[in-house]
């Protein structure tokens, strides 16, 4: 096994000998994780003195950045879960200016066992907010572009470029600063480095923090739909997720007739059939898969596969099979206690489909390197906290930094980053070892254990306190 030392070592082999640009604080990556530090540190009286410069091989600020003053008519495809508390970090401490009409809050989540049909219902006022990745990105860069100090911009943002390799200053210091080579040829010395950047983090390779994780072997299939306008006003605004033998399904409300869709398909084969699918028998699957019984849905898939029903024939059996589920049930108010508002289309381009997998580095500091958001972490979406652990692992950082100014420390001393790293490390634990847990209970379909996951669900929804603390950890409490 290579040692850390041992990683720098080659690394600084090749290291550039051009001259080196300083910088105290080099954050790479420009995704929602690394624009808030990048914020944060703007806003800290204490912090702001420092130089910051941003990377990331993304066109940010053009492509990202005018989606604040352009933004288009629909909602995009990324759309995340935000907890109360990552939202009063950006509004409240960061001032960041958020696109309040693009935000939808909501109430509660239903969530439903497809193979049992047990149930639990969270409810909590405003308990999540919906929102668009691109809205808190732009929103960041707005206000970074609009905090200037003698005419230029605090944080140095340079985009359309990428890391191309990072090095140690000195062979064999592991404490001396990194040197950051970029691909339009310029090279940074940092004080710190901050790796924002991503599941693949080159920051993290460079560093030699180990991250242990694995593929789901599952695809979560995203789009933006639009709901018939016929079903709203409904029951409660809230969120909808139902457990498949093929992992959950969840139905996320955005404004007005709008809703987000978080599908994981399972293997492979099931989410390239429904990105294959024409929009008008997407939109049923989607119905069916809220509505109908898995067997139901897996004959409507297989069918689709083999060819053995058309598209018209599949629409009308399921429109028939839905029929008779709403008119089974004992009272007709039942339909919007029990399911989500019936999708009639989806947004022509939102369709994606993204590898899920869960990663977890054993540190998130090493000398003068800093991990936060996906770089250290990433997990299934099914509880909706990947982006808000970034929140707080970047509200940490800052509070460790802000500490160590204070003493007069040197910020990329393990000294200074250590408390970071101790209160981010536990609460993301929590989190994905929850995600985790939760994936694999529902991916099966063997009786026992189906049997004792939906008496733990029942009895779940009638214990408050287990549900109270389901919900606390649910919105970041
Ligand atoms: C289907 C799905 C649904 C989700 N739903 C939710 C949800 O409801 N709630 C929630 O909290 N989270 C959710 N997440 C997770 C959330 O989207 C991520 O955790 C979050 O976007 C990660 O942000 P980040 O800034 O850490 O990383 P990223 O957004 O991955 O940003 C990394 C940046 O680094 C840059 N970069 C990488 N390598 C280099 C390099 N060599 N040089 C320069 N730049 C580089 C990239 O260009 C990129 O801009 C979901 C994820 C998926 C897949």
């Amino acid at each position: 096994m290579f040692t850390r030392s041992f990683v720098r070592k080659l690394a600084t082999a090749s290291a550039a000998k051009s001259v080196a640009k300083s910088t105290d604080i080099m954050i790479v990556g420009g995704g929602p994780a690394g624009l808030t530090l990048a914020t944060g540190i703007q806003e800290s009286p204490l912090l702001s003195q420092f130089k910051v410069t941003l990377v990331d091989g993304n066109d940010i600020v053009g492509k990202v950045g005018s989606f604040y003053d352009n933004p288009p008519d629909h909602f995009t495809n990324r759309v995340v879960s935000v907890t109360p508390q990552s939202m009063k970090f950006l509004t409240e401490k960061l001032g960041v200016p958020l696109m309040k009409d693009r935000i939808q809050p909501y109430d509660g989540l239903y969530v439903n066992d497809g193979v049992t049909d047990a149930h639990l219902e969270v409810e909590r006022e405003e308990m999540l907010h919906m929102i668009e990745i691109l809205n808190i990105q732009s929103s960041l860069l707005h206000k970074l572009s609009n905090t200037s100090m003698n005419g230029e911009n605090k944080v140095n943002i340079i985009d359309n470029c990428k890391v191309e390799s990072i090095t140690s200053s000195v062979e064999g210091d592991p404490t001396s600063w990194p040197l950051v080579k970029l691909a339009n040829g310029e090279t940074y010395k940092t004080r710190l480095l901050v790796g924002a950047d991503g599941f693949n983090s080159p920051v993290r390779k460079f560093s030699g923090l180990y991250s242990r994780g694995w593929q789901y072997n599952t695809w979560g299939l995203v789009a933006t739909l639009k709901l018939d306008p016929q079903c709203l006003p409904i029951y409660k605004l809230r969120g909808w997720q139902r457990f498949l033998p093929t992992g959950p399904l969840a139905h996320l409300p955005l404004p007005g007739d709008n809703a987000s869709l978080v599908w994981s398909t399972g293997g492979n084969e099931m989410s390239s059939l429904l990105m294959e699918m024409e929009p008008k028998l997407f939109v049923k699957m989607i119905n069916a898969g809220y509505i109908l019984s898995p067997t139901d849905l897996q004959y409507y898939m297989d069918a689709f596969r083999d060819g053995t029903m058309t598209t018209e024939n599949l629409i009308e059996d399921i429109d028939v099979r839905i029929n008779q589920v709403y008119n089974e049930l004992k009272d007709e108010s039942l339909i919007d206690e029990k399911f989500p508002p019936l999708v009639v289309d989806v947004v022509p381009g939102t369709r994606a489909r993204f590898p899920l997998k869960f990663s977890h580095a054993d540190s998130y500091i090493t000398d003068r390197v800093a991990l936060v958001g996906d770089a250290a972490h990433t997990t299934h979406p099914l509880a909706g906290q990947g982006l808000n652990m970034g929140q707080h692992d970047v509200e940490q950082l800052l509070k460790a930094l802000e500490r160590a100014t204070l003493r007069g420390q040197d910020i990329g001393a393990m000294l200074s980053l250590e408390p970071f790293w101790a209160n981010s490390y536990a609460f993301n634990n929590v989190r994905l070892g929850m995600a985790d847990k939760l994936h694999k209970l529902y991916h099966t379909d063997f009786a026992p254990v189906v049997a004792l996951r939906s008496l733990g669900l029942s009895f779940t929804n009638n214990f408050s306190p287990v549900k109270n603390l389901i919900a606390d950890i649910m919105t970041g409490k």
